[in-house]
């Protein structure tokens, strides 16, 4: 079993979990060790809400007997996963990282889980976010921050990151998060994991809780890429329970060329050279950049010059969208409910349930929403974002006619300290080079491409990559390529074998 190196020493990858317990069975021991992991440094980090330890142990054993009776409990057999609050699933509760939905039972399970468990994953846990998934900190969470594992002063980004920083700490070798304008790729960067953002359509969103319906998309966050290419495999393709979810083919994720890099052109876009990127950020992406020329692959320069508009046109259509998707959270139809003097009129009791429901970052979503698409300022608002959104677009088409795929660096910063960001702006701009990701439906995903030194700290960063929409086969192809170059205890070409 080749381990990949982690935060706290070697932890098998998902696909060495798989190849062993399809092999030989042994889920129970894997889940034993992970609960075990769980146990010793939740408390710690607050990354999981809930460890659904009993189910998780029958499930295994589920798996075990399959092997035993000579069936293929299929590609994750025996993986422990753990999945973001604002995924539905049947076990325990999908609260969100919200007071509204604390206790809220779901019905039914998402189609990524039921997907992820009939190919003999194991649900393990359940992971803390930024409340509806609007943050880039995993401060605004109901049930608490999260912390960094290589630094418990500071953030593991958000929103997702209970995802990241569970991956991180070795609870679990695959998480699903959420990725919106950069939820699964900021805090992958932050705690030094792979996170990938599907294209949009090429994941059912049928039980991820609705943020931007024209944004969000369900991925995963893996210790490498050969995992992310597996559980991509698993999760993507048409769902008629989504609309959106395209009927385009899945590819094999798993397969790589031999030699990824020669003849890769990557383009490299000024305005992702940002002054303000720290000085450990802008040297390790000067790094990759020569190594990646050094090892055969073409560097294009690209234009991309309305970087700078995305964080705008995001904040409009982002909030836009949130505000009628939480409209349904009104004390009637679900989740929490005020007590409001007998009599009272209707709205008093919306008022009192949503006042007391969101937090502050939720409520100055819905009100900035609200007053985008209100009468009077819809075209100067919305409207014209949607101009910018289709410009971005066309932009990031027009460069994909030279590159296969554009590279930079996923945060401008390492992880900051918990309470350092405390105006919306500031943590509004976290997410400068990953939004217009989500804005032009294309693909990516950060790789951890080193470390930023602050002080005592030594913080992971990442590397972004950007493909068109679905051609996530190539965004791996880069991804594992990065890995090889970078980190050589990595599993390179050869962890596509269990990917098939
Ligand atoms: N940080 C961004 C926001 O707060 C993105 C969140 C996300 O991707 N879910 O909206």
């Amino acid at each position: 079993m080749t381990g990949h190196r982690s935060l706290d020493g070697a932890h098998p990858s998902a696909s060495d979990i798989a190849a062993t317990v399809r092999r030989a069975g042994g889920a129970m021991d894997v889940v034993r060790r992970h609960l075990a992991r769980i146990d010793a440094g939740n408390a710690a980090i607050n990354a999981l809400r809930e460890v659904y330890a009993e189910a998780a142990l029958r499930r295994a054993e589920a798996v075990d007997a399959q092997v035993a009776r000579g069936e293929d409990p299929g590609p994750l057999a025996g993986v422990p996963v753990a999945i973001k609050d604002n995924i539905a699933s049947r076990l325990g509760t999908t609260a969100c990282g919200s007071r509204m939905l604390a206790g809220y039972a779901s019905p039914f399970d998402a189609t990524v889980v039921e997907r992820m468990e009939a190919a003999g994953a194991i649900i393990i846990g359940r992971t803390n976010c930024d409340e509806f998934a609007m943050g880039s900190s995993t401060e605004h969470c109901a049930f608490g921050p999260v912390r960094n594992p290589h630094d418990h002063d500071r953030v593991p980004g958000g929103s997702s990151g209970g995802s990241a920083a569970a991956v991180a700490a070795g609870f679990v070798p695959v998480a699903l998060g959420s990725d919106t304008g950069g939820s699964i790729r900021q805090p992958a960067a932050l705690c030094g994991v792979v996170g990938l953002k599907p294209s949009y359509g090429r994941v059912s969103r049928y039980g991820l809780v609705a943020f931007g319906s024209s944004l969000d998309q369900i991925g995963p966050f893996t210790r490498t890429v050969a995992d992310a290419a597996l559980v991509l495999g698993v999760i993507a393709g048409e769902d008629p329970r989504d609309s959106t979810c395209a009927q385009v083919p899945v590819p094999d994720c798993g397969a790589a060329p031999a030699d990824p890099v020669r003849g890769l052109r990557l383009g490299v876009p000024k305005a992702y050279l940002r002054p303000d990127n720290h000085p450990d950020v802008a040297g390790s992406l000067m790094r990759a950049i020569d190594r990646f020329q050094a090892h055969g692959a073409t560097i294009v320069p690209v234009d991309l010059d309305l970087v700078d508009a995305g964080i705008a046109t995001y904040y409009v259509i982002a909030p836009a969208e949130a505000s009628s998707n939480l409209a349904r959270f009104d004390g009637i139809r679900y989740g929490h409910r005020a007590t409001v003097p007998a009599g009272s009129p209707l709205d008093d009791l919306y008022a009192a349930t949503r006042s007391e429901g969101f937090g502050r970052e939720v409520q100055r979503r819905i009100m900035l929403g609200t007053y985008v698409l209100s009468a009077g300022y819809y075209d100067a608002f919305y409207r014209r974002a949607l101009r910018v959104r289709r410009r971005i677009r066309e932009e990031f088409d027009r460069a994909f006619v030279t590159c296969d795929a554009i590279i930079g660096p996923t945060t401008p910063t390492p992880a900051f300290r918990l309470g350092e960001k405390n105006d919306p702006v500031s943590m509004y701009l976290c997410d400068v080079y990953t939004v217009n990701t989500n804005i032009a439906g294309i693909c990516g995903m950060s790789v951890p491409m080193g470390f930023a030194r602050e002080g005592s700290a030594r913080l992971p960063i990442g590397l972004h990559i950007q493909c068109p929409a679905f051609a996530e086969d190539t965004l791996l192809r880069v991804g594992r390529a990065w890995e090889a170059l970078h980190d050589p205890a990595a599993p390179a070409v050869a962890g596509a074998e269990a990917a098939r």
